[in-house]
Parts: structure tokens; sequence; C-alpha cells
């Protein structure tokens, strides 16, 4: 239970616990630092308690991870799931995701309504607000008055990253539960099988992203971006054979073709003011390159056009 979640062993036994012995908490404060499991974790919750096949009292296999629910949780659109988050926000009023900088009272008393009506599909009813620190005060007062009367089969997680920020009368009205840095040697395993890194590699960016997978994938996209930049290079001073050059974008379309256009345009910027003609060729060709590949056209197909023009560009 809980398999593809990293670490976080005691969390995890808690609420096997709690789910083995019908003993859910209404709400629960999934704490801790950014990509250490918690909203993976909120999600897997909301799975075994809807489960439509598991039966914990005879085994420990939780979740069965094929049922018609726990297909929708992991999809997310499950309709008992409820994400209240900047996300949901957005779509509520209607704006831009990066304008919701906090967590407002209407966005609570949406939540509110959905926590009156009935479930649709599963026994459990779970709300993820997230992040919780981010509530402005009438908002928090607002979902104090469902934690103080905490509605049946209903449970809302909250996740933050700081306890401080979370108002005492709401810390006392739910179960906190507090997620650790990840074990270095668990992330470098997962990081090998996940995004193909050789073991040396793999170790070097556990040990420097601090317990955090978000982290992690960071600095795997920085080293990756790296590359990408070096390709711009070799494009502009090596001679390729067509093959060569297939192959070179290839590779790139297979990693990520609009995360390679993007740090090819960071170097064809740098040197506008050196070769402004070339460079605004180049940035002509990434820009469209880019329009295609936002337009879903094949990934390979755009970087294969996109090479050979460049590489012509600087052997002509
Ligand atoms: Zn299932």
């Amino acid at each position: 239970m809980f398999d593809n979640i990293l670490c976080q062993q005691k969390i995890k036994k808690v609420l096997l616990n709690q789910i083995k012995s019908g003993k859910i908490a209404h709400a629960y404060i999934f704490m801790g630092q950014g990509g250490v499991g918690k909203r993976l974790m909120a999600v897997e919750l909301a799975k075994n308690l809807n489960c439509a096949t598991n039966n914990f009292t005879k085994t420990d296999i939780g979740a069965c991870g094929r049922c018609v629910s726990c297909e929708k949780v992991a999809k997310n659109i499950h309709p008992d799931l409820h994400f209240i988050d900047f996300a949901k926000q957005a779509e509520l009023e209607n704006e831009d995701l990066e304008k919701q900088k906090i967590l407002k009272i209407e966005t609570i008393r949406y939540m509110q309504k959905e926590v009156a009506t009935k479930a649709r599909e599963g026994k459990w009813k779970v709300f993820i607000i997230e992040p919780a620190e981010k509530m402005n005060l009438a908002a928090a007062n607002s979902l104090l008055k469902t934690l103080e009367e905490p509605p049946e089969n209903t449970v809302i997680i909250l996740i933050a990253k700081h306890k401080e920020t979370i108002p005492k009368t709401i810390v006392s009205r739910s179960q906190t539960l507090f997620f650790q840095p990840l074990g270095q040697n668990e992330m470098s395993t997962w990081l090998m099988l996940n995004h193909s890194l050789v073991p040396v590699k793999a170790q070097e960016i556990a040990e420097l992203s601090e317990g955090s997978l978000e982290n992690a994938i960071k600095l795997v996209n920085e080293k990756e971006s790296e590359g990408f930049s070096s390709i711009w290079h070799k494009l502009k001073t090596q001679k390729f054979y067509i093959s060569d050059l297939l192959e070179l974008s290839k590779n790139a379309a297979r990693r990520d073709a609009l995360g390679c256009v993007d740090s090819m345009m960071v170097e064809a910027k740098k040197e506008f003011r050196i070769y402004p003609q070339g460079a605004a060729l180049a940035l002509d060709f990434l820009n469209a390159s880019r329009a295609k590949l936002l337009q879903n056209v094949n990934a390979q197909t755009v970087l294969d056009n996109l090479f050979f023009d460049l590489y012509d560009l600087s052997n002509n």
C-alpha cells in the first residue's frame, strides 16, 4: 500500500492502521517541505478509501489500482476527489493561474457546498486544500466552521509547508502528519529508474536535492538543458553527416523538444549582439518550431527540420 510513494514509512503505517480500523480523521494536515510526497499521499489515501475491490481486514494490499474508482482517482476525474487549490480557484474566478496568490473565502465556500452534497460515486469524499498556508484569515475562519461540525465520510486534507502559518484553531481540529525529507538512496534509485540516470549522476543529484524530489527533478532538467545548449554550439561549429544530425534531433525530441527549443533560444539571444543577422534568422526558425510544437506537430519532425535549418545557417 502506498508503494508508489518514496519513504514516509511512519505516515503510511498510521494511515494504513486508520483505514483498517475505520478510524479515519475528519481532517489532516500534511506538513513538510516541497517534493516529499504530500499531495501524492493525499491522492493515494483517496484512492484507498474509495477502491471498489480492496478489503483491508484481510490484506495489506490496499487500493487495487485497476477498478473504475482507482483509475478515476489516478486520472484526477473522480467526482468525489476535490482539489481546492489555485488551479481550481482560477477556474472558478475565470482568472489566470499566475494571478492566484492567496486562497480566498469564495473558494472555501465553493468547497463547503460540495461538502454539503452527497458523495457521487464513492463512499468517501476527499478534499485536498493546497497550499493551505495561503488561505487568508476569512477563508481559514470559514473552513473552521466545517471542521467544527465534521460531515460524515468526508476527509479534508490540508497540505502545507509551514505549521506556523496555519491558525491554531484549525491545527487543533486536525491530525497533523509530518513528512520527512526523502532518503538519498531512495531518491537516487528513483532517479535511475525514472530519468535513466547513471548511478554516479543519480547519487550526485540526490545529494544536492535536500530530500526533495521536486528539487531533484529541477536539477535533472537543468542538466538536460545544459545538454541542449551544447547542441546549439555543435550545430554551429561541427561538421555533420545527415544521419548524425537526425540522430541528434531524435534524441532531443525524445527527451524534451520544447525544452530543447527554449534553451536554444536563450543561446540565440546571447549571440544577437555579435551576429545580429544570423541570430535573427535562427530565432525565426526557433519561434516557428516552438509554435509548431505547441500545436502538437510531431516533435521529431519539427526538430529534424529545425536542426537542418540551423546547421545550414552556420555552414553557408
Ligand atoms: Zn481499486
